[in-house]
């Protein structure tokens, strides 16, 4: 599911207007990141327990230049009680961002909070602005403000936006399978899709549904048998 990006260029400062670097975030970029809320067997996993690990993650993804994200490690080295504020921004956004997803899968309205901490995020996105392109005209371009990591949630945020004003939110769901709760994009025909992989969850569903059976099987076996 992951989309592969250009590497990042990370030459100039982040407050400079960079051309090269476009930033694309896809849905599916968002569903991963909402997604490192993880589970593994039943139990929770955290995939970004860290904000250096959080930092990596928005790197990789092209959300985040390398030298933002170094000034936040020298700033997070510096002052460890603002590393962890800056940790909890990021587990409450992307709360928040699943419990969107959710609501839309279920048809109800997100629980209190959970939009205004979306709406800040977004508040924060890039600035948008005309420049003179390298062929002597007009070009758009954006400009890195504030912080680095704002800037980050804002762009993992600007899909479901995107989705919601022109694509087809009902296709957001949430895997049924219960040790997972993965957030995933139905493209099937239908939009019927229950599980957020097939080949994992709907098969794991599946085997259960037939130990199940067979467990009632035997226990029928056992009744008659006795
Ligand atoms: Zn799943």
């Amino acid at each position: 599911m992951a989309i592969q990006h250009a590497p990042s260029t990370p030459t100039r400062p982040a407050t400079q207007v960079d051309r090269a670097h476009a930033h694309d975030v896809s849905l599916d970029d968002t569903f991963d990141f909402l997604n490192t809320d993880d589970t593994e067997n039943g139990f929770p996993l955290e995939r970004l327990p860290t904000l250096d690990a959080s930092l990596s993650w928005f790197v990789d993804r092209g959300v985040i230049h390398l030298e933002g994200a170094d000034r936040i490690r020298s700033q997070a080295a510096a002052d460890p009680e603002s590393a962890g504020r800056d940790l909890a921004r990021v587990h409450a956004v992307r709360a928040a961002l699943w419990e969107v997803a959710d609501a839309l899968a279920e048809h109800r309205p997100p629980k209190a909070g959970a939009l205004d901490t979306v709406n800040r995020a977004l508040h924060a996105r890039q600035v948008i602005e005309l420049v003179p392109s390298d062929d002597g005209c007009v070009a758009v371009d954006h400009r890195h403000v504030g912080d680095p990591i704002d800037d980050a949630l804002a762009r993992l945020a600007d899909p479901l936006v995107t989705e919601l004003t022109s694509g087809r939110p009902e296709r957001i769901k949430i895997c049924d399978n219960d040790r997972c709760r993965w957030v995933f994009y139905d493209n099937s025909r239908t939009g019927r899709r229950r599980w957020c992989d097939m080949s994992t969850c709907g098969n794991r569903a599946k085997a259960a549904r037939h130990r199940a059976r067979q467990a009632q099987d035997a226990t029928g076996d056992q009744a008659r048998a006795d």
